[in-house]
């Protein structure tokens, strides 16, 4: 008998043939195999397996919804519903994969960020996934990024020995956590423990950083919203907040609702109520102005505001939002100041942040017409345009502002005279460019009388030496403009050297008025 095909026959046949026993490794326990290779390579039971660890962890989005796209099986399509449950999930995550990569390209790397996480198709698990995190850490400020390189190396130690610090040693670990603070979002109020030494435990630092975050996404959120609303001629929900205690106190009837929007502020009517206090008196109406805190608006209008030294320092230290509510205050100031001097203008009532209350130029909640939509008979426009004149005379002399902002889009008919309204932009006349916008004013002013058909009106250069009591004789515009500006920039050469203003260019003898 051959030998070796005794053994090549043997495990088909026999209990064993004789060269196992011999074997180092003792005899193979084939019994204990439960599944072949093909078994273990298979696709389908991985997939199998994989969706028994999902329905473990997603009960039933998993089992109603997700599962046959994980499947690829398992499609029960005989359920219309489900069909379209699971093209719309697949559409959603299309749209919210497609608005992430939008907002990224939008921020870039700027600081000040936008949103688009209202308009998320969010999906039952998907809004609190960590992909989500991820990606809102992309677009804003990371506050775990230091600014500065720590200077603990990056295999987390220093020193030698016993004197080893690690990354984890208390004390450092605290300041650098309190150092972060500062890397929350400007809006979180973190206090001034910052500049002291102060040791905040990781426990305490993940807390606030947690509520760092939300307070952030919560003010996004609001900010998305807010810029919806305002569109639709509401407010946000702080500014409506304003208005309901206004309500509330009994000061304001009722919001009967909105007379404008521009850009940069809404107007609402309101019926007035009892003031608080006896000495006051509430107007029967009211016009509430609410400046808006859409940041951006504001921007273009920096000058103004950054120039006017009575807000100069102040401006510097102010974040946007205090920055918008200046404009209100300004505005505050400026219509009181015009009050005093009795230049036709609303009463001011209450300021409270970005939101302003006045009297209702207007009856029955229908407001004064603009100047430029009434028809007014040859004599009232000529009676408007003197009362116009002496108004900027007086608004220069006794109020010591420019409009800078005057035309017939600002000044309403009523009561048979014309009343002067949006002053928050309103500047001394000292202000760097003050009497390039006085002089812009005079543009205005003199080219809507004279198309308007008043003979007497004057020039733009006549009117602009009319208020201001200048006497620059340039005959055409360009020289006129040259010497308005080598007018200001004199002036800022006085306070150069002087440190103060010369509140007045005027050369009619009176003694300057210095700042307030
Ligand atoms: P904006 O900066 O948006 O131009 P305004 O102060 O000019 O702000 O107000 C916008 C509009 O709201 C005005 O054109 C006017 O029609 C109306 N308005 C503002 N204040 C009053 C008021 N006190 N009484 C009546 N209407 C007002
Ligand atoms: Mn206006």
């Amino acid at each position: 008998m051959d030998s070796v095909g005794v053994a090549a026959a043997a495990p088909d046949t026999g209990p064993g043939p004789a060269w196992q026993s011999k074997c180092p490794w003792g005899a193979p326990n084939t019994t204990s195999i439960s599944c072949s290779l093909a078994d273990v390579m298979s696709e389908q039971l991985a997939k199998e397996l994989q969706l028994e660890e999902e329905n473990a962890a997603f009960p039933e989005v998993v089992a109603a919804a997700e599962g046959p796209f994980i499947t690829g099986e398992n499609t029960d399509t005989s359920s219309d519903l489900m069909l379209a449950q699971m093209l719309q999930m697949e559409f959603d995550r299309e749209y919210d994969a497609q608005l992430r990569r939008e907002e990224k390209k939008i921020n870039g790397d700027s600081k000040v960020s936008i949103s688009f996480e209202n308009y998320r198709k969010v999906h039952p698990y998907d809004s609190d996934s960590s992909e989500d995190e991820v990606d809102w850490q992309d677009t804003r400020h990371d506050p775990y990024r230091p600014d500065k390189p720590t200077t603990t190396p990056r295999r987390g130690f220093i020193g030698k020995g016993k004197d080893i610090t690690t990354k984890h040693d208390e004390v450092v670990c605290g300041r650098k956590n309190t150092a972060r603070m500062e890397n929350f979002a400007p809006e979180f109020q973190v206090g001034d423990g910052i500049g002291m030494d102060l040791k905040l435990s990781n426990q305490v630092f993940n807390a606030l950083k947690q509520h760092a975050y939300s307070e952030e996404r919560r003010s996004a959120r609001l900010h998305e919203k807010k810029e919806h609303s305002t569109a639709e001629k509401a407010v946000d929900p702080k500014t409506r907040l304003l208005l309901y205690k206004m309500v509330n106190s009994g000061m304001l009837e009722t919001i009967t609702g909105c007379i404008s929007t521009g850009k940069e502020s809404v107007v609402f009517h309101a019926y007035g109520g009892k003031s608080a206090t006896e000495d006051k008196v509430i107007p029967p109406e009211c016009a509430i102005k609410v400046f808006k805190t859409t940041l951006n608006e504001f921007k273009n209008r920096d000058k103004y505001i950054k120039d006017d030294y009575r807000f100069k320092d102040r401006f510097s230290k102010l974040n946007p939002r205090k920055i918008i509510r200046m404009w209100a205050e300004k505005e505050m100031h400026n219509l009181t100041r015009m009050q005093n001097a009795g230049i036709p203008c609303p009463q001011v009532v209450i300021l409270k942040k970005h939101v302003l209350v006045m009297s209702f130029i207007g009856q029955d909640q229908v407001p004064a017409p603009k100047l430029k939509d009434v028809t007014l008979s040859n004599e009232d426009m000529k009676k408007a345009y003197y009362q116009v004149l002496n108004m900027m005379q007086q608004l220069y002399k006794e109020c010591n502002l420019v409009h800078a902002d005057l035309s017939e889009y600002n000044m309403l008919w009523h009561d048979g005279k014309v009343w002067l309204i949006d002053v928050s932009q309103s500047v001394e006349p000292t202000h760097p460019h003050g009497l390039e916008f006085l002089f812009r004013d005079c543009r205005n002013v003199s080219q809507f009388f004279q198309k308007g058909g008043v003979a007497e009106a004057l020039n733009e250069r006549e009117l602009f030496n009319a208020v201001s009591g200048l006497n620059i004789t340039a005959d055409n515009e360009v020289d006129f403009q040259a010497e308005i500006e080598a007018l200001e920039k004199m002036n800022e050469d006085h306070v150069q050297n002087h440190g103060k203003k010369l509140s007045t260019f005027s050369s009619d003898g009176d003694p300057p008025i210095y700042d307030e």
